[in-house]
């Protein structure tokens, strides 16, 4: 198999399901993709993430989440993106975490605790735009 010049590494997992090798690209560095990778700021983005999909999974309506607060929109956004790294690289994906971003976007517009925020934010999405 032939690999373009800009063409990123494949992961060199097996995945345990398929016994298939992983199709993710590896991470800059890495010769493991973010699910596989044994680096420890890695792993401690994964377990972060997997946490997130957790409780989006047991939170069924998000309770006390009214959408009439800057705070309870950054929580649905957090759960929204935490499902949206979830999934394959790809356009629906890219479009997820598009309109997410443009939505976060608009509401740090009008938060004066702005900083702080977007840097939540941005922690959420390092990691993914480097596998892209
Ligand atoms: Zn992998």
């Amino acid at each position: 198999m032939t690999r373009a010049k800009n063409e990123p590494r494949r992961c060199a997992a097996t995945c345990r399901k398929t016994g298939e090798r992983c199709r993710a690209p590896a991470l800059p560095g890495d010769g493991m993709c973010f699910w596989h990778s044994s680096n420890p700021a890695t792993r401690a983005k994964r377990d972060s993430a997997r946490q997130a999909g957790g409780r989006a999974l047991r939170i069924k309506p998000i309770e006390g989440v009214t959408l009439q607060t800057a705070k309870d929109i950054y929580r649905v956004l957090g759960v929204a993106a935490g499902d949206g790294l979830g999934l394959r690289p790809g356009a629906l994906r890219a479009r997820i975490l598009g309109s997410l971003a443009a939505t976060a976007a608009r509401v740090l517009a009008a938060d004066p605790d702005l900083e702080r925020r977007l840097a939540e934010l941005e922690a959420r999405f390092e990691g993914q735009e480097k596998r892209s």
